[in-house]
């Protein structure tokens, strides 16, 4: 079994291929247009919309004619290291200056310049999402959002984790073009949730990174799940509350809580996990170690096993080191 770092994007590849396969049998299905698939358009991605175009005439024509799909603009794998500053332009004029969301996960070929150019004409733009655009730099996008905030200041929400060398005083200049959050009382943030869905729901913080309270450096901050954290037990493990980013304190994926370095369990994808979670996680039939939830797609049935859940299952590494390598010397 060939494993390589595309799996991951070939296999959300796969599932978006699948779904889009449905829908366009329910469309052929009946010779009435679904009008609930063209409110749909609205609320798709990039690479969902182009594929959706294929489908039909009628649709083909929505997404190229109407402006309603491109008001919220989502480029995610596996388009995002494909865009490049030119199609960056070219989809966002088709929203006509009224761009209220664009979100651009990990296009590292976009440039600052292009960036300055979509705010210039769309100066309404409420949300801002560039994690991992490493193209950009903290001074490109603050002069995006100088740009924005003369004209309107509308932007609510900036993702910005990811871009590199944000000093304390780009995040203080970024924060201060962005419209001031409605709310006082932030939830908290927590690592499990935001690793799940990256993009914002309402009542969250309006900027992503903030100064870490232990480092003093601008990164990612997640507050603690444990509800006894807020208590003076932890406080006193910790020395102070256990507030901080990733490389301060590290986190359980599954449950968001802190996770100190004698009661921190690996599981096989490489993410830390707390003693609770990694207990009730399945384990690997040879090394014993569990994936995360997310990861759990890797499990791979056991030889001889048709995929019955009761047999449990092997991991990538050790199907590779014990499973491939016995088939290949048995051909020998
Ligand atoms: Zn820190
Ligand atoms: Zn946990
Ligand atoms: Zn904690
Ligand atoms: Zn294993
Ligand atoms: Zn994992």
């Amino acid at each position: 079994m060939e494993i390589n770092s595309d799996t991951e994007n070939d296999r959300e590849h796969e599932g978006t291929e699948k779904s889009i396969e449905k829908m366009s049998i329910n469309v052929s299905a009946s010779d009435s247009q679904h009008e609930a698939l063209f409110l749909v358009l609205a609320y798709l991605p990039v690479y969902q919309l182009v594929v959706m175009s294929e489908v039909c005439m009628a649709l083909r024509e929505a997404v190229s004619k109407d402006v309603l799909p491109w008001l919220n603009i989502v480029v995610q794998n596996p388009l995002s290291s494909r865009l490049s500053d030119d199609i960056l332009i070219k989809i966002t004029s088709k929203s006509d200056g009224r761009l209220a969301t664009l979100a651009l996960i990990k296009c590292v070929n976009i440039t600052d310049d292009a960036l300055q150019r979509v705010i210039q004409n769309n100066p309404f733009l409420h949300k801002l999402y560039l994690p991992g655009c490493t193209g950009l730099t903290p001074e490109g996008i603050t002069i995006a959002l100088e740009i924005l905030s003369q004209q309107n200041k509308t932007l609510n929400t900036l993702h910005i984790n990811g871009i590199y060398n944000i000093t304390k005083h780009h995040f203080k200049t970024l924060q201060s073009h962005l419209k001031p959050a409605l709310h006082d009382q932030k939830k908290p943030f927590l690592y499990h949730q935001y690793r799940n869905s990256p993009v914002n729901k309402e009542g969250d913080r309006n900027i992503d990174v903030e100064i870490c309270p232990r480092c003093d450096e601008v990164r990612l901050v997640y507050d603690c799940s444990r509800a006894t954290c807020d208590k003076q037990m932890r406080k006193v493990r910790f020395k102070a509350d256990c507030r901080g980013c990733l490389i301060c304190i590290a986190r359980c994926v599954e449950c968001g809580g802190c996770v100190e370095s004698e009661e921190m369990e690996q599981a096989v994808c490489s993410d830390v996990l707390c003693t609770d979670c990694w207990l009730l996680l399945p384990k690997c039939n040879f090394c014993n170690r569990p994936y995360c939830n997310q990861h759990s797609d890797l499990q791979s049935s056991p030889p001889g096993d048709q995929g019955s859940s009761t047999s449990g299952f092997v991991c990538q590494v050790c199907h590779a080191k014990f499973i491939t390598n016995v088939v290949d010397n048995d051909d020998e």
